[in-house]
């Protein structure tokens, strides 16, 4: 990636104005050759564009890549982080860097993780070797004083990070790892900055589903260590480019949380490890809202997979002469049988609906579901019979159940 600077952006603005004037010159009197012109004019703008959307960047071009690496390294994908390392050095990331980094995460994210990840730097400077490619040594942590005391730097390096003294008398041992190791050997070694190690911990931990709580700390914890409020705000751009969409949105929950600020639209099943498939036209006409069809191994007589959007929900119906199963997969919603209480769908649920029950199904008012469902017990004339809608009424009144 290409990373400029003040000056060199405003020359690359006059070539691209000077370029695109010449294009116009050259092609104005040929209608015929329109198209190419606004192509041309277009990837000009375009080329510039992505330039200058760089440069504008808070994160600098070996911070994004810090970013990839960390978040990579936490969800072990071995391919994003291989792309993510060859980024980074392409963009003058340092091997002593990156090598610092994919050791301090060993302290967030497991030996395990670790260690595959070095492997894959390994794999990663033998394979650019082998391709005549640079890749700079950089510089080696200098060594410590000899009258350096761990605990006692660890413990000034956490208080500043926290921002006030944390001790963690509920398991003495864990507070000296934190402090005497973690804090002091590990950060006291000066080939990344603490800002760096910051963005890198926070960036590993938004792959870390359920551990939201430590993620909060690390942001607030980044912006004790000298990480930009602006920068901070980048690194859910950065994870969303270059590592997943569920990382991105685990980190823009925490910042929005620290910085007090409202959280953007966050409720999305675009992370469900479940097809969404093809929006259910067939059935609209039975439903309130959206909702999407994906059939699993149908020609074997697998299960389908229903995505409700928020709101959405199916007419009261019977299934005569079957059972149908509903087994909840992601998000949550309601099932609900004539004259009985509403149950909550929730990851996990399962529900048999008796053959001949009047009944609804659907997401809940704020979220997303989907459901597996199939039929067992289908008897001879087996059918579905559409009754009315869920009316707003009685939807609306669920949640306060
Ligand atoms: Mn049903």
């Amino acid at each position: 990636m290409v990373h400029l600077y003040g000056a060199e952006s405003v020359i690359l603005v006059i070539f691209s104005v000077i370029i695109v004037h010449r294009i116009n010159k050259i092609m104005c009197n040929f209608a015929a050759m329109k198209t190419i012109k606004t192509f041309l004019v277009a990837a000009v703008l375009c080329c510039a564009g992505n330039l200058l959307a760089q440069e504008n960047m808070k994160l600098t071009v070996k911070e994004q890549a810090l970013v990839a690496i960390a978040a990579n390294e936490a969800k072990g994908d071995m391919v994003g982080l291989k792309k993510a390392l060859n980024e980074g050095f392409d963009g003058g990331l340092t091997v002593s860097e990156a090598k610092e980094a994919l050791s301090q995460l060993y302290a967030y994210t497991g030996f395990p993780r670790s260690l595959n990840a070095l492997g894959a730097l390994q794999q990663v400077l033998k394979d650019r070797e082998a391709q005549g490619l640079a890749t700079e040594a950089g510089h080696e942590a200098d060594a410590l004083p000899k009258d350096y005391d761990a605990l006692r730097q660890g413990t000034e390096v956490q208080t500043r990070l926290s921002g006030q003294p944390f001790n963690y008398t509920f398991a003495p041992q864990t507070d000296y790892y934190l402090k005497a190791h973690l804090f002091g050997d590990i950060f006291a070694r000066n080939n990344l900055t603490f800002a760096e190690r910051e963005i890198v911990t926070v960036s590993a931990i938004s792959a870390l589903p359920g551990c939201e709580p430590q993620l909060r700390a690390h942001v607030s914890g980044a912006r004790n260590m000298g990480v930009k409020d602006e920068q901070l705000h980048e690194i859910p751009m950065v994870l969303r480019q270059r590592v997943g969409e569920a990382e991105a949105v685990r980190c823009e929950q925490a910042v929005a949380a620290v910085f007090g600020e409202p959280s953007k639209a966050v409720n999305t099943i675009d992370f469900s490890v479940w097809p969404k498939g093809e929006p259910n036209t067939g059935y609209a006409q039975y439903f309130i809202g959206n909702s999407y069809l994906a059939p699993l191994d149908a020609q074997n007589g697998g299960p389908v997979n229903v995505t409700f959007e928020p709101g959405c929900r199916n007419n009261w119906h019977i299934h005569h002469k079957q059972v149908q199963v509903l087994i909840c997969v992601a998000g949550r919603g309601w099932y609900q049988e004539w004259g009985k209480e509403p149950v909550e769908l929730t990851p996990g649920k399962v529900v048999a609906i008796p053959a001949e029950a009047k009944h609804w199904h659907g997401a809940a008012r704020d979220s997303w579901m989907q459901h597996l469902t199939f039929n067992t017990r289908v008897e001879e004339g087996a059918s579905n019979e559409w009754l009315e809608p869920v009316g707003d009424e009685w939807y609306n009144q669920l949640e306060q159940k």
